[in-house]
C-alpha cells in the first residue's frame, strides 16, 4: 500500500495539508508514503508557461527533494512530457502499488481532466483519490452572499472573507515529522531535466521563501499602502512567484501578517490591511473562475464584449511586445517584463489598459503574451488583471476608463527614475519631459505609434457599439 502525495503547485513542507494528510493516514494504515512531481514540458508549453517559470518549478523541486530527504521522505521527481503521459505513468505505478492519492485540487479545464483521468484510473485499481481545496485560504463556493450566490464584487466578497477568517482563524499545518519506513522498489521513469538557469536571482530554499515573507512583513508592510503604486520604489512583497507555484502559501502569509501587524492586520487605510485585500484579491479571482466555467475557456465574463471588433493589428503588437510603442511608461514595463520576467502590478495595469484601449487589441493576445513571459504566471489573476483592464470582467474598470499613459507615468514614476531603469534611450532626460520625450525628434527611440487622444475616441466608440446592442 502506497500513499502517493502528488505536488503539483504546493511544493513546500510547511503547511501543506495534503502531505500532513497523507502521512497521517499513513501511520494508522501502515502505507508507505511517496512524494511525487511529474514535469510536463508539453502541456506547459500548450498553457503558454513562460521559460522562467518552468526553470523556477524544476529548481524548486529539486530543492525540495533535499528538504524531504530530512523527513526521510522519498520523492520520486520524473520528466512527464504532457498529462497524456501522466496518466501512463499512474498506470505503472497502479500496476507495482495498490494507490492512495493526495492531491490539492486545481480548477483549470486540461488540469481537471488530467485529474478525473487520474482519479478513475486509482478507482478502478481500488484505490482512493483525495483532493484538497489548499490554493485559498477560504475554498471556492465557502463565500457566498446570504441567497447563497457566488460574489461579483470584491468589496462584499471580502467583507464576508474577512467575517469568515475572524470566526474561524487562520490554521498552518506544522513541520511533517520524521518518519521511518523501508527503502520502496519503484519503477524506472525518465528522471527530471534540468532547467535553463534562467530563474538563478530567484530563491528556492523553503526556509529562504518564509524569511523574505516574513521581512516583508516586518519591515516593510507598514508602509505598503504608500508606496506600492510606485515601481521604482522596492514597496510590494515579490512574493508572487512563490504563491503561484505554492513555495509558501497564503495562510502563512495572513498569520504571520497578523504577528507582525498586531490590531492593523486587516484595516482598511493601513499598509497591513491593503496588503492583505490583495491577498483577498487572489482569492477572489480563483473563486470566480471556479464558479465561472467560461473563464477558463477564455471567454469574457461580461458576455456583450465577445462582441468587440478588436482591430488586432499585428505591427502594433509587436511594438508593445518589444517595448518600443514610444510611450516610455509602457515601454519601461514591457521591458522590465522582457528582461525579468516579473512586472509591477501598477504596470501591469497601465501596459495591459494600453494593449486594449489605445491599441485595440484583443486582451487575449496580451493575457497570452504575459503568461509566456511571467515567473508568476497563474491563470486566475492572469486572466482576472486582464479583463478588470480591459472592461470585460467582473468588477472590472468601466469601459469608460481610460488610462492616459502619460499622466499615469507622471503620477506614478514622478522622477522618471523607473523609466530610466530599462529605457535607457532617455537616460538623459529630466522633470516632465521623459514622460513625453518627443517635443523635440529623437532618432534613438521610437515615435508614438498612436495617438492617445483618437485611440480614447476609438474605444469609447468600441465598447458603446456592444453596449447599445444589450
Ligand atoms: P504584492 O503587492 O506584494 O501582493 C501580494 C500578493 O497578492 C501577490 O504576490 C499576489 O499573489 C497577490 N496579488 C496581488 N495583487 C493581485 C491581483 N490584482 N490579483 C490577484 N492576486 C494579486 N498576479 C499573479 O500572481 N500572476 C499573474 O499571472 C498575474 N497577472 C496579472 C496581469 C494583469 C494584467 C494584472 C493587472 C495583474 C496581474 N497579477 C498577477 C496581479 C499582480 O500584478 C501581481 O500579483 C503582483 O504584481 C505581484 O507582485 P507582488 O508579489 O510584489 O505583489
Amino acid at each position: 500500500k502506497l500513499n502517493l502525495v502528488w505536488l503539483r503547485n504546493d511544493l513546500r513542507l510547511l503547511d501543506n495539508a495534503v502531505l500532513c494528510s497523507a502521512l497521517k493516514h499513513a501511520e494508522k494504515s501502515g502505507a508507505a508514503v511517496l512524494v511525487l512531481y511529474i514535469a510536463t514540458p508539453e502541456t506547459w508549453a500548450l498553457h503558454d508557461m513562460a521559460a522562467i517559470k518552468q526553470d523556477l518549478l524544476r529548481r524548486r523541486v529539486v530543492q525540495l527533494q533535499q528538504e524531504l530527504t530530512e523527513l526521510a521522505l522519498p520523492m520520486l521527481a520524473i520528466e512527464g512530457g504532457s498529462y497524456q503521459q501522466v496518466t501512463e505513468i499512474f498506470s505503472t505505478l497502479c500496476q507495482q502499488f495498490e494507490l492512495n492519492v493526495f492531491v490539492q485540487a486545481e480548477y483549470e479545464l486540461r488540469e481537471q481532466q488530467r485529474d478525473s483521468a487520474v482519479e478513475h484510473l486509482v478507482q478502478q485499481h481500488n484505490g482512493q483519490f483525495i483532493r484538497f481545496d489548499t490554493q485559498c485560504i477560504m475554498s471556492p463556493g465557502d463565500i457566498k452572499t446570504q441567497q447563497g450566490d457566488i460574489y461579483k464584487v470584491f468589496t462584499p466578497f471580502k467583507r464576508t472573507w474577512l467575517a469568515k477568517l475572524r470566526e474561524e482563524g487562520v490554521h498552518c499545518y506544522g513541520r511533517p515529522k520524521k518518519i521511518s519506513q523501508p527503502k520502496l522498489e519503484l519503477p524506472d521513469f525518465l528522471p527530471l531535466k534540468d532547467g535553463d538557469g534562467s530563474s538563478a536571482d530567484w530563491e528556492v530554499a523553503e526556509s529562504g521563501v518564509l524569511e523574505l515573507m516574513r521581512r516583508f512583513c516586518r519591515e516593510k508592510v507598514a508602509d505598503y499602502h504608500q508606496q506600492r503604486d510606485f515601481p521604482a520604489q522596492d514597496g510590494t512583497s515579490r512574493l508572487s512567484a512563490y504563491l503561484a507555484i505554492g513555495v509558501i502559501s497564503a495562510a502563512q502569509c495572513v498569520a504571520r501578517l497578523q504577528l507582525e501587524a498586531g490590531e492593523a492586520w486587516s484595516e482598511d487605510k493601513s499598509g497591513a490591511g491593503v496588503w492583505l485585500s490583495e491577498l483577498i484579491w487572489r482569492e477572489f479571482y480563483k473563486h470566480i473562475l471556479v464558479a465561472y466555467p467560461q473563464l477558463i475557456k477564455h471567454q469574457p465574463f461580461q458576455h456583450e464584449t465577445a462582441g468587440i471588433r478588436w482591430h488586432n493589428n499585428k505591427q502594433l503588437f509587436d511594438a508593445w511586445c518589444n517595448g518600443n510603442t514610444g510611450y516610455p511608461i509602457v515601454d519601461a514595463a514591457m521591458r522590465q517584463l522582457n528582461q525579468t520576467g516579473w512586472m509591477h502590478n501598477r504596470l501591469r495595469m497601465i501596459a495591459a489598459s494600453f494593449l486594449v484601449k489605445d491599441l485595440h487589441i484583443d486582451w487575449r493576445w496580451g493575457e497570452r503574451y504575459f503568461m509566456s513571459k511571467l515567473i508568476d504566471g497563474d491563470f486566475a489573476a492572469n486572466n482576472g488583471g486582464w479583463q478588470w483592464a480591459a472592461s470585460t470582467g467582473t468588477d472590472a474598470a468601466p469601459y469608460f476608463r481610460i488610462f492616459n499613459p502619460v499622466t499615469q507615468s507622471e503620477r506614478f514614476d514622478p522622477k522618471g527614475d523607473f523609466i530610466r531603469l530599462y529605457v535607457p534611450e532617455l537616460s538623459k532626460f529630466t522633470g516632465k519631459t521623459i514622460h513625453w520625450p518627443h517635443a523635440q525628434p529623437l532618432s534613438a527611440y521610437p515615435k508614438p505609434i498612436v495617438d492617445h487622444a483618437v485611440a480614447r475616441k476609438q474605444t469609447l466608440e468600441l465598447f458603446a457599439e456592444v453596449k447599445k446592442t444589450h
